[in-house]
């Protein structure tokens, strides 16, 4: 493995962990974002409900000053003193409320909170009614709005009232309308969520005025809801909770608000699913990019380990092929090429530091005939028996191969002639030793020794030189014996 390829690995697995923080990083502040988007969103929403709400109260509340304005307090009378002018009265009364697009009655109700004009059922004693017993026992109120009930008629309404001489303490009549909650759900509709996310009004009885998707059958119910009434009891201004619907287990988020002075409540919820739809999106899109860019690093580093696999592979292979081309195949010691690599190292040690170093050549005696009489494969096999006698008699320090043919020799440092001499007498003997079964009988072989030693004149040639003719010596004396060189020598 190369550095280059190191260093594009290493980089390729740094660029994955980038894009991996990036990812993260990209997914939380991305969210973070949506998250404040739809906070704000719910809160501008719910506060212009809210506003919506106080506007519609406040122009009714208009409508009622202008009616106490216009109708004196004498006229408030049950039966009526007057019919001709009640019933004007009357008519003066509906005519007021068809100004109101919501407004369902109009009344105007004398200090028992007797309604003595009503374009419904005049007469009708509300002073039990909530809003009259608000209006009746607390002299310094001016106004009031109820709570959503059901009226006489059967509708569901919330009564807005506005005492006469509402500038004086206490309670001499006043005026006042029915609102249809229809209010509510018109105000809902320019604000679209999603079909998981909804809107909703209560009044602060928790009784379901309005809601979008619109459920009319629960209008007018009470509602159970845990988290809203501990939000009425805080007073707080508005709240967000992100809980699991107790209606229909989707995880939403609320922002729950009250309308100031008036009893209402504003819920909107928005789904999880729906808000954060793009982000889903957005993020889905970036975990598919992080996947393929992490899956490609993996490949890289996949790729980077087979390589290198294949690198020690083919390192082991080498190591192979070298080990076996310096080996002869056939008899298992050193081959030529090896065998002169080592002795020239083994030469120069000898001329660096003097010690003593001698050679021994052999050849196989009249190797041809074995061949000849016997056949080429018992040649192969007396081959390998002088190969393992020369490898098993020598030391391990000493040099030791096949130069060719039946041709061996050996390299022996620290070794004096007479001791190489002797060593070579030895492997003689051994190899006269050599017994091989054929069909034809026990083949024996012998082989003849030159051995000369190292001197300071000597280059590697001289002394192989001496070894060699020492050995065609031996031949011509008649073989099976070993001879030392003749020359005079300088022993080191
Ligand atoms: P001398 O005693 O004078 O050495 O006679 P020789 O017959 O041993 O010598 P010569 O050089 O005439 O013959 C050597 C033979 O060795 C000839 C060759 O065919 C044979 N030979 C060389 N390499 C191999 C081998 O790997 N296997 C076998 N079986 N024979 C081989
Ligand atoms: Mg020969
Ligand atoms: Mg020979």
């Amino acid at each position: 493995m190369t550095h280059a390829h190191r260093k594009s690995l290493l980089l390729s697995l740094l660029f994955a962990l980038f894009a991996l923080c990036l990812s993260v990083y990209y997914i939380y502040s991305s969210y973070q974002d949506a998250h404040q988007q739809i906070k704000t969103r719910l809160e501008n929403d719910s506060f212009l409900i809210a506003e919506w709400i106080k506007g519609g109260f406040t122009s009714s509340d208009y409508l009622l000053r202008d009616v106490i304005s216009q109708v004196d307090l004498s006229e408030l009378h049950y039966p009526p003193k007057d019919p001709e002018q009640h019933a004007k009265r009357k008519a003066f009364l509906r005519d007021k409320l068809s100004t109101l697009p919501n407004g369902m009655l109009m009344g105007l109700f004398n200090s028992q909170c007797l309604v003595t004009h009503t374009n419904a059922k005049d007469g009708f004693d509300a002073s039990d009614r909530d809003y009259c017993k608000a209006m009746m026992t607390e002299p310094e109120r001016k106004t009031v709005v109820s709570q959503a009930y059901t009226a006489n008629n059967g509708q569901l309404n919330i009564t807005q009232g506005r005492k006469f001489d509402f500038d004086q303490p206490g309670f001499k009549g006043m005026a006042a309308l029915a609102i249809n909650p229809s209010f509510f759900a018109d105000l809902m509709t320019p604000l679209n969520y999603g079909k998981q996310s909804n809107i909703t009004i209560f009044d602060s009885n928790l009784t379901l005025l309005a809601r979008k998707p619109a459920v009319p059958e629960k209008i007018g119910s009470r509602i159970h809801q845990p988290h809203a009434e501990a939000f009425l009891k805080t007073r707080q201004s508005h709240m967000f909770l992100d809980i699991d619907s107790p209606v229909d287990g989707l995880k939403r988020l609320f922002i729950l608000r009250n309308v100031d002075d008036l009893p209402f409540l504003i819920i909107i919820g928005a789904a999880h699913q729906e808000w954060q739809a793009n982000w889903r999106q957005r993020t889905g899109i970036i975990l598919v990019a992080l996947f393929l860019i992490l899956l490609l690093a993996a490949f890289g580093l996949y790729s980077y380990w087979s390589v290198l696999r294949h690198l020690k592979e083919l390192e082991r292979m080498k190591s192979e092929a070298e080990q076996l081309a310096r080996v002869d195949m056939l008899t298992g010691v050193s081959n030529r090429r090896d065998f002169t690599e080592k002795a020239e190292i083994c030469f120069a040690h000898f001329k660096r530091h003097n010690n003593p170093l001698s050679v021994i050549m052999l050849d196989a005696d009249h190797f041809k005939h074995i061949n000849d009489h016997y056949g080429h494969h018992v040649g192969d096999q007396v081959l390998q028996q002088l190969g393992s006698t020369l490898k098993n008699t020598l030391r391990t320090s000493d040099i030791n191969g096949r130069l060719g043919g039946e041709e061996f020799a050996a390299v022996l440092p620290d070794t004096s002639l007479e001791q190489a001499q002797l060593l070579a007498e030895r492997l003689r003997s051994k190899i006269e030793e050599i017994s091989i079964d054929t069909d034809q009988g026990p083949v024996h072989c012998t082989a003849s020794f030159g051995v000369a030693q190292a001197n300071n004149d000597d280059s590697f040639h001289t002394l192989f030189k001496r070894a060699d003719d020492a050995m065609y010596r031996a031949k011509a004396k008649g073989r099976n014996r070993v001879e030392v060189e003749v020359v005079d020598r300088v022993v080191g």
